[in-house]
């Protein structure tokens, strides 16, 4: 397969993100793009790396396993972005630097533990229901606060912010209250808690990432507007 089109697209996603900057007086730099490689085949990631994108994410163990053997991927780092079963645990903290859905404290604990056996450090997001969806994982908002001072308390482990997935909308003009309220709850957190490395908030895809980018966002996961032809 001749993956030509990712130049292109990651030529697009990029104007997209600095215009979204302009808008709000950002800088272009303090958002970092993350390739959601989930729907694409390993031989994407060279690609990738090619056109300049330095972050890749994966929501599913088994997916993720065949890309991180490919030689390209320890050009990229590695972001954990889905639902993770504890039995997972083993497998992912080896591999990934940066885990964005830690939606219970069970988890973050065997990711802690996973951790410190292995003598490394995980970056690790608490992931946030903020539009209450009943299907969605996540801390409620109000439970964030408890959830993050247990977390500075586990080792190995840098709790550097706040992740949501918003709702699946038709405007994405609908969704900024969502993206509003998660960046408003980190500076909240972030000066309760006084921990200036709690200063992400992963937020926005393919269809909304410019409304989260003026809302805020650092990171934000972009899949089919970058994996697919
Ligand atoms: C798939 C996925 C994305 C990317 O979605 P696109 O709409 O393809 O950009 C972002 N975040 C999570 C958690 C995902 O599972």
């Amino acid at each position: 397969m001749d993956f030509a089109y990712v130049h292109e697209n990651v030529s697009a996603i990029r104007l997209h993100v600095e215009a979204a900057c302009a808008k709000v007086g950002r800088d272009p730099a303090d958002v970092r793009v993350i390739a959601v490689t989930k729907t694409a085949p390993p031989d994407i990631l060279p690609a990738l790396s090619a056109n300049g994108i330095k972050d890749a994410a994966e929501n599913r163990w088994q997916a993720a396993r065949e890309k991180l053997m490919h030689p390209a991927a320890t050009q990229l780092t590695w972001h954990f972005i889905g639902t993770l079963q504890t039995n997972k645990v083993k497998y992912v903290t080896p591999r990934f630097d940066w885990v964005h859905s830690v939606d219970r404290l069970e988890l973050a604990l065997a990711l802690a533990e996973a951790a410190q056996r292995l003598d490394r450090t995980l970056n690790v997001l608490i992931q946030v229901n903020v539009a209450q969806e009943s299907q969605k994982h996540g801390f409620p908002p109000e439970a964030c606060l408890a959830a993050a001072t247990a977390m500075i308390g586990m080792p190995n482990l840098v709790l550097r912010g706040l992740m949501t997935m918003a709702p699946q909308v038709d405007d994405p003009e609908q969704v900024r209250p969502v993206f509003r309220t998660l960046r408003e709850l980190r500076d909240d957190l972030q000066s309760r808690l006084s921990l200036a490395t709690f200063d992400q908030l992963s937020m926005g895809m393919s269809q909304d990432f410019p409304v989260a980018i003026e809302e805020g966002a650092t990171m934000i996961r972009i899949g089919r507007r970058l994996v697919n032809p």
